[in-house]
């Protein structure tokens, strides 16, 4: 990208400085102007302080994982959820990213356990079901007398049409397929939605 080559290569501090704004440029909600002034603010601490955040991101890196039954994000074997010996097994909460886990949890009032997509189908963006998690999903419900399955991806065209596929896919796994209340703005993603608004989503969850 032209703007890229050129931050690079002429800031006027030099070449590192020209890196670490478009590194920061690349973080989500960064413009330009943000990317500056936080390099700027690195800039201007001291080096003890820069390197706890640098450590920081590298630390996470390399200590979370995929957690082995549901993929949600964890420093362990299985994440927190499927080791809480209290959560229901029969119940698992499809969704599409491990953020969602942490939204739905925040509303308080679910009890079984998660398994996470990594995405929802998006055929235009070269998205098919082999880019998702479906077929460890499949196995989980055959394998462990899973008696319900709450679709909770995205109110969106993608999420809505991944939610579809896999019920089509569960039609002879004898489970009942449930979705989220619609509460949540079509549209919108779940991350966003406020914690009444799930949990009046999730207690007001139909038969799909
Ligand atoms: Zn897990």
């Amino acid at each position: 990208m032209a703007r890229k080559d050129f931050e690079t290569t002429d800031h006027p501090y030099g070449e590192s400085v020209g890196s670490l704004i478009n590194e920061f440029a690349k973080l989500p909600g960064i413009g330009r102007k943000s990317a500056e002034r936080l390099a700027h603010h690195v800039l201007s601490k001291p080096a003890e302080e820069v390197t706890g955040l640098s450590d920081a991101i590298r630390q996470v890196k390399e200590s979370i994982r995929f957690c082995a039954v549901c993929f949600n994000l964890t420093e362990e074997e299985l994440c927190a959820i499927c080791r809480d010996s209290r959560r229901n097994r029969q119940v698992v909460c499809v969704v599409e990213q491990p953020r969602d886990i942490v939204s739905l949890e925040a509303a308080g009032v679910y009890e079984g356990v998660y398994h996470v997509l990594g995405g929802a189908l998006a055929p235009l963006s070269g998205i098919g079901p082999e880019q998702l998690r479906i077929e460890p999903l499949l196995r989980r419900i055959r394998e462990q007398g899973v008696s319900e399955v709450v679709m909770a991806t995205n109110p969106t065209l993608e999420g809505d049409g991944t939610a579809l596929y896999l019920s089509n896919l569960m039609d002879n796994l004898n489970v009942q397929i449930t979705r989220l209340a619609r509460g949540i703005a079509s549209g919108s993603v779940l991350e966003f939605a406020n914690r009444e608004m799930l949990a009046d989503a999730m207690r007001g969850r139909q038969q799909f």
